[in-house]
């Protein structure tokens, strides 16, 4: 028996995001007096496999299939469900991300397996199995219970710190036969999105709203993000304007961030932008008005006008990092 977790990948090297779930499902593993089983498919060396050990993983089952370089959630689903299966594993572990959010359902039906999406919390196993989880666009938090012998979570990413320590993982690897219907979907082309930090993946995000004005002045956020070494994101208006490109758009219909840092520059703070960073550690808010609703989710709070206190902020970054 083991806890079984799914490991993504963006060309041969394993994201953060994944390590952390990694982490995650090993914990539980321990809890549960077994271990964690980590499963990978596509095209990586076998060095960045081993390396799954630090994180907790005891062993890594590996489909070595190029078609699994992309998304493809029925063959994902047909490798999750006989990885289980191997493992006879009683909890089947995620990220909540785009793949996880394809996969993990389908997973959960073959297995009729109960599904926790967004976790934020280890499980309560003292009176059931109750994982923390967040609701209603991140205004509130929810517990839930699930009762069905096998389960699978889908990880909230940076909801835990990494702590990478000594080990490497043993690799075995896992064959799995497909059928052409898994491979249905075409991707027909993919953009590689660079910059100097990926947004998913960022600790420190310094993000730009209308407030900015216009893309004229984004050199403003990206100095402050460059001195700190942040990625930069943006409220859903900037990218529907054309501002900055839809990638960098948080909130309920964007991307959801947890980084440790979240400078939000000329943003109001409604509720739907909210719903994407309230999980970031820190939150300083820049906005010339003192009653935007921003300022209530905020640790620290500068009212001023962005276009003086950003270069003031970079000054000062700058200055400290010299
Ligand atoms: P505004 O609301 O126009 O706020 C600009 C802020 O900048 C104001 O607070 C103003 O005081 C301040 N400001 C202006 N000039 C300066 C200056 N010189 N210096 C300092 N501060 C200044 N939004 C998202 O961001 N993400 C989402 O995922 C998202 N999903 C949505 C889903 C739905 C179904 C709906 C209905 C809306 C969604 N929205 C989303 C839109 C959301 O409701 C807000 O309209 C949007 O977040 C506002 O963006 P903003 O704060 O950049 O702009």
């Amino acid at each position: 028996m083991s806890v079984i977790v799914l490991v993504e990948h963006t060309a041969g090297t394993i994201k953060k995001k994944s390590l952390e779930a990694v982490q995650y499902a090993s914990e539980i593993a321990k809890k549960l007096g077994t271990t964690a089983t980590a499963v990978i498919a596509g095209k990586v060396e076998e060095t960045e496999l081993k390396n799954l050990g630090g994180y907790g993983a005891q062993k890594v089952l590996y489909v070595a299939d190029d078609r699994l370089n992309e998304l493809h959630a029925r063959a994902f689903t047909r490798v999750l469900v006989a990885a289980a299966k191997q493992e006879n594993s009683p909890i089947i572990v995620a990220l909540h991300d785009v793949n996880g959010r394809a996969i993990a359902p389908r997973v959960a039906i073959q297995l009729k397996a109960g599904l926790i999406s967004g976790a934020l919390s280890y499980p309560d196993t003292d009176k059931g199995f109750i994982v923390k989880k967040s609701a209603f666009s991140g205004k509130a938090f929810a517990f839930v219970n699930v009762n069905s012998d096998v389960k699978v979570i889908l990880l909230a990413p940076n909801s835990f710190p990494l702590v990478k320590a000594d080990g490497e993982a043993v690799i075995e690897n896992f064959n799995v036969s497909f059928e052409d219907k898994d491979f249905g979907i075409k991707v027909k082309s993919v953009d590689v999105i660079t910059g100097e930090v990926p947004l998913s993946d960022a600790e420190l995000v310094v993000s730009g709203g209308r407030g900015m004005k216009g893309p004229e002045n984004w050199g403003l956020i990206e100095d402050l993000a460059h001195a700190l070494g942040a990625a930069t994101a943006c409220s859903r208006p900037v990218a529907d304007s054309g501002w900055r490109p839809h990638h960098e758009h948080v909130g309920q219909t964007g991307g959801t961030i947890r980084p440790n840092l979240y400078i939000a520059a000329g943003i109001s703070g409604a509720i739907q932008h909210l719903a994407g960073v309230s999980g970031s550690k820190t939150i300083v808010v820049i906005n010339k008005d003192p009653e935007a609703p921003f300022f209530k989710a905020a640790n620290y709070g500068i009212v001023g006008d962005v276009m003086e206190v950003l270069p003031r902020l970079t000054e000062a970054v700058k200055k400290f990092k010299a």
